[in-house]
């Protein structure tokens, strides 16, 4: 073997090499016989390097490598040369030079491959997961966990500096409450009892806390057993941070820190101070607690203006306590009657009664309340006042949204996002923002109970605390933030209650009877007698994070060897039935038939 290691890498041969003897490691790129002359190009990871074969100078070995396939892995050993003056090629970086062989050597030959590593975007997803080994030959997966393994450095690296300590969590574990379903693991030494894997290490941290670590970082994973998305995945990796006697304000800048300066480590300069909106702001203006900033259009209130004219839907929503919140879309005015009536089907499967709209073009204005704005070629005075209030201008789209405000905001909030890809309206570039105080509680319509909006440990904010007595639940905010990318969620945090009885009357406003609280939560509870620290931190969603810094569209262009989009794994075939041994050993059955599970 000695003989034929690499001396070079295949993209790092340039003219500084020419004249020197060099032997090359890696798969046979491409073939092109010409003939006389055989053109193969050999690829490892740093890139691709020419090497030519002249019948007329290396007659034997023309002849073998006449023999290769793409795919073939091999040694070559030659000459680096500068190319003749004309066949240089621009697009390839190492395109100056090429390899005069002496010698080859074939370390193992390939079938063709399933798909062409070239034209792999046009592959049906599931067989470039089933082939993953393969799909990871391309240049851009391979650019992208040379990328991931780069960012994740310098982000431990930033931690390191920043005395955080790195410490790995149990993997199997009891359930946290993050809002999904646990994946179950079950135990054998104790039959019928479960391991749950984590959906977040929340409470491990926080006992981290009690221990006095001070600072705690982790790349840890997490799992969700919930309905998957292009930026969800059932297991996945979070940068998870928790720091002691700490206020909001200093994780805020921490986190802002970390990512601002590890980004630019790699090469992203994002711009900073990232801006900062309260949920309610978020809501109001946006209609979404993860805006994406790049759409130059917000959602207003035209309640007032509105309660002052005679269209009666509006007047009723406002009667009822409700609000009229109005949207202009620059260019929208130009959607077919049929794309308006697409919408309208949108806004009711969203839980709108209807969706209002005008679409102003030329001298016309369109839409089921057009009168009421524009009668007989002019603008009536309601119609000059909106103008005025939506900046509107020739070629909008103005949709409308009445009824409770968030509803109201949500509703728009959808079609601000999506008109605005729509219409290629986003602007480009990067726009992170912090989104705070959203509220402790939401309400489950389902359950007809509370629920916690980030998780059970939240602190609410110190100017809410009578409204506990009050019974104004759904009025509290949270200690809480989430930082948001181009309309991506890529985390959130908290400050952590750090008061038992705190922690016991939330818990109780959950729906915890003590009993349930102390069987769940009982290790966090005790340890809330022992001297706590104020605390609270936050997780970031490391795939998220790499998804946008390389512009992919889904989390799976990030990860070596991810789930499906139905969370299977095509290249291992997991999930898959276990021997009927291993159930009775641990003392399980299952109850649905082999059919129902899929087996025949
Ligand atoms: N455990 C939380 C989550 O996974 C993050 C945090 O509050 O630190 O979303």
């Amino acid at each position: 073997m000695k003989a034929w290691q690499r001396t070079l890498w295949c993209g790092e041969a340039s003219l500084e090499h020419v004249g020197e003897e060099v032997v090359v490691n890696g798969w046979v790129h491409r073939i092109r016989d010409h003939g006389q002359l055989i053109f193969v190009e050999v690829r490892d990871r740093t890139g691709r390097v020419q090497v030519v074969f002249d019948q007329g100078e290396v007659p034997e070995l023309h002849r073998e490598v006449r023999e290769w396939r793409s795919e073939y892995v091999v040694a070559i050993r030659g000459e680096v040369v500068r190319r003749l003056p004309g066949t240089e090629n621009p697009q390839l970086p190492t395109g100056e030079v090429e390899i005069r062989p002496r010698g080859v050597k074939v370390f193992s030959a390939a079938k063709p491959l399933p798909f062409e590593l070239d034209h792999a975007d046009k592959v049906d997803e599931i067989l470039r997961l089933r082939y993953r080994y393969l799909d990871l030959r391309r240049p851009e997966l391979q650019e992208n966990l040379r990328l991931r393994h780069e960012f994740t450095l310098r982000a431990r690296e930033w931690f390191a500096r920043h005395g955080f300590y790195e410490i790995t969590t149990p993997l199997l574990t009891r359930s946290t409450p993050e809002g999904a379903r646990d994946f179950l693991v079950p135990s054998r030494l104790e039959p019928g009892s479960f391991y749950a894997l984590p959906q977040s290490p929340q409470l491990f941290k926080q006992l981290l806390m009690v221990a006095g670590i001070e600072r705690y970082v982790q790349f840890a994973h997490c799992f969700r057993d919930e309905d998957l998305r292009a930026d969800r995945q059932p297991d996945f990796v979070q940068i998870d941070l928790e720091m002691s006697f700490v206020t909001q304000e200093d994780i805020l800048q921490t986190v802002e820190a970390m990512m601002v300066e590890t980004l630019a480590a790699v090469g992203r300069e994002v711009p900073h101070p990232f801006p900062r909106l309260t949920y309610r702001e978020a809501m109001e203006r946006f209609g979404s607690d993860k805006p994406d900033l790049r759409i130059p259009y917000e959602i207003r209130d035209v309640s007032e203006l509105m309660g002052e004219s005679d269209i009666g839907v509006f007047r009723k929503a406002l009667e009822g306590g409700g609000r009229v919140k109005a949207l202009a879309v620059p260019g929208g005015a130009s959607f077919s009657r049929k794309e308006m009536d697409q919408m309208e089907d949108e806004a009711r499967s969203l839980g709108a009664p209807g969706l209002a709209w005008l679409a102003w073009q030329g001298e016309s204005l369109r839409g089921p309340l057009a009168r009421f704005f524009f009668q007989e070629g002019r603008w009536t005075s309601l119609g000059e006042r909106l103008r005025d209030i939506l900046q509107l201008q020739e070629g909008s789209l103005v949709l409308f949204a009445a009824g409770p405000w968030q509803k109201a905001a949500e509703i728009l909030g959808h079609f601000r996002q999506q008109l605005g890809q729509r219409l290629g309206l986003a602007e480009r570039g990067d726009r992170l923002l912090w989104v705070l105080e959203f509220p402790l509680f939401a309400w489950d319509e389902e359950l007809g109970r509370w629920d916690a909006q980030h998780h059970p440990f939240t602190l609410f904010h110190p100017e809410d605390e009578a409204l506990f007595a009050e019974g104004r639940l759904g009025e509290i905010r949270a200690q809480s933030y989430d930082l948001v990318w181009n309309g991506y969620e890529l985390g959130s945090g908290s400050l952590r209650i750090h008061q038992r009885e705190w922690q016991e009357k939330v818990l109780e406003i959950l729906g915890f009877s003590p009993e349930e609280a102390q069987k769940r939560f009982g290790f966090l509870l005790d340890a809330f007698q022992y001297g706590v620290p104020p605390h609270g931190g936050m997780a970031l969603g490391l795939e998220r994070i790499l998804m946008l810094l390389v512009g992919a569209k889904s989390i799976r262009e990030v990860i070596a060897f991810p789930k499906s989009a139905s969370g299977t794994d095509p290249l291992t075939g997991a999930p898959a039935p276990v021997d009927p041994h291993q159930l009775r050993e641990l003392g399980l059955q299952t109850v649905l038939s082999p059919q129902a599970r899929g087996i025949q």
